[in-house]
C-alpha cells in the first residue's frame, strides 16, 4: 500500500460486491481512477451463492463468484485498481476526507462511494454453517429453484420469511415455516398471503435444532421452545434462514443517516447521503430489493452522481479562482 499512502483519489469504493465494482467500472470509464477497497468478503454475498440464474446477461446462469470475477476484471480492464484492504476509519471533519486502511495506511478521498452491503443473519449453529451452500441458503431468490418437488423450511416469522416462504412455493412440494414465537412480526398482506397458501404450514414456537446431513442437507431437528419438544423433519432438503439481514454500515452509522436497522439513507432519487461527496448505492442502502442487479443499479447511480458532484466542484473552483 506503500505507492498509495498519502495520496488524494477522486473516488474512493468501500466494498467489492456488485455495487462497488460496478460504481467502480462506471468511475473508471469516466477516467476517475477510482480505488476500491474490496473489504472482508471480496465480491461479497455472492461469492457464498453457487449457481446464479436471475442476473441478465447469463443465458446459462452463472457462478457467484465467477461473476465477481467478470465485474472485477470489466473494470480493471478500465484501470479500476482494485486492491484487498478494510477500510478501517475515515476522518469525515475535512474534505478531502481522510481514510485509514488496514489500520495503517492513510490517504485522502475527494468523494467516497459506501458499498459495504449487508450480512444475513445466521442462527449460528454449527450444523448450519457447515451446510451452506449445500441445502442451507438465506436467499430464496438465488437458490429456491434447486428445491423443486422438495419439502424446504424457512426459519424466521418477519416480512423476509413470508416473501421467501411465498417464494418457495413456485417450486418446492411444501414449505414449513419455523418461527419462534405464535405471533408473526409480518406485515398482515404478506401474512395473509401465507396463511392463504395451502403449500404452506406453520410450526409455531418452535426454533431449529440441528440441521442434519454429512454433505447435503437430508433433515432437520426442531424443538417446541415451550414443551422442548424435538421433532425430526426427516424429509426435508432445504433450509432458508430468514431472521433479517444487517448492512455493514458500523463504520458510517455516526456521520451518516441511517434508518433504525443501519442502511443508509440518500437523498431523493439521488445516491448522495448527508455529507458532502458521500455516496451510497448497494445492499448498504437498500432494504427493499437486495438483488445483484439492483445493487449493480445503484452502483451506477453512486459513479454518475460523484462524477457530476466533481465536475460541478472544478466548475465552482475555477469561478472561485477567477473571480
Ligand atoms: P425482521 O422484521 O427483523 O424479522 C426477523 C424475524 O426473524 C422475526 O420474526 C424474528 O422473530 C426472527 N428471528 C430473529 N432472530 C431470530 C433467531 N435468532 N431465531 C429465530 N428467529 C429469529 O427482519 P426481515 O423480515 O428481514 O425484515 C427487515 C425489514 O425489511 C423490515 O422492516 C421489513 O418490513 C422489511 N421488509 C419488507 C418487505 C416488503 O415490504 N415486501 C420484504 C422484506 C423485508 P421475532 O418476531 O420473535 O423477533
Amino acid at each position: 500500500m506503500e505507492d498509495i499512502a498519502g495520496k488524494t483519489f477522486d473516488v474512493v469504493i468501500v466494498g467489492s460486491g456488485p455495487a462497488g465494482l460496478t460504481a467502480a467500472l462506471y468511475a473508471a470509464r469516466a477516467d476517475l481512477n477510482p480505488l476500491v477497497f474490496e473489504g472482508p468478503e471480496p465480491g461479497g454475498q455472492l461469492m457464498q451463492t453457487t449457481d446464479v440464474e436471475n442476473y441478465p446477461g447469463y443465458p446459462e446462469g452463472v457462478l457467484g463468484p465467477k461473476m465477481m470475477q467478470d465485474f472485477r476484471e470489466q473494470a480493471q480492464r478500465f484501470g479500476a485498481d482494485c486492491r484487498y484492504g478494510m477500510v478501517t476509519d475515515i476522518d469525515f471533519g475535512d474534505r478531502p476526507y481522510k481514510l485509514t486502511v488496514d489500520e495503517e495506511t492513510e490517504l485522502f478521498a475527494k468523494s467516497i462511494i459506501v458499498s459495504t452491503g449487508a450480512s444475513a443473519k445466521w442462527l449460528r449453529l454449527d450444523s448450519e454453517q457447515r451446510l451452506r451452500g449445500k441445502g442451507v441458503s438465506a436467499c430464496a431468490t438465488c437458490d429456491g429453484a434447486f428445491f423443486r418437488d422438495q419439502h424446504v423450511i424457512v426459519v424466521g416469522g418477519g416480512d423476509t420469511a413470508m416473501e421467501e416462504a411465498t417464494f418457495l412455493t413456485k417450486f418446492a412440494s411444501k414449505v414449513t415455516v419455523l418461527h419462534r414465537r405464535q405471533e408473526l412480526r409480518a406485515s398482515k398482506a404478506l401474512q395473509s398471503r401465507a396463511f392463504n397458501d395451502e403449500k404452506i404450514e406453520f410450526m409455531w414456537d418452535t426454533e431449529l435444532k440441528e440441521v442434519l446431513g454429512d454433505e447435503v442437507v437430508d433433515g432437520v431437528e426442531v424443538i417446541n421452545n415451550k414443551t422442548r419438544e424435538v421433532t425430526t423433519l426427516d424429509d426435508v432438503t432445504g433450509v432458508f434462514i430468514a431472521i433479517g439481514h444487517k448492512p455493514n454500515t458500523d463504520l458510517f452509522k455516526e456521520v451518516l443517516t441511517t434508518d433504525e436497522v443501519g442502511y443508509i439513507k440518500t437523498k431523493g432519487e439521488s445516491t448522495a447521503t448527508d455529507l458532502e461527496g458521500v455516496f451510497a448505492s448497494g445492499d448498504a442502502m437498500d432494504p427493499v430489493y437486495r438483488q445483484a442487479v439492483t445493487a449493480a443499479g445503484t452502483g451506477c447511480r453512486a459513479a454518475l452522481d460523484a462524477e457530476r458532484f466533481l465536475a460541478e466542484e472544478k466548475v465552482r473552483e475555477k469561478v472561485a479562482v477567477g473571480g
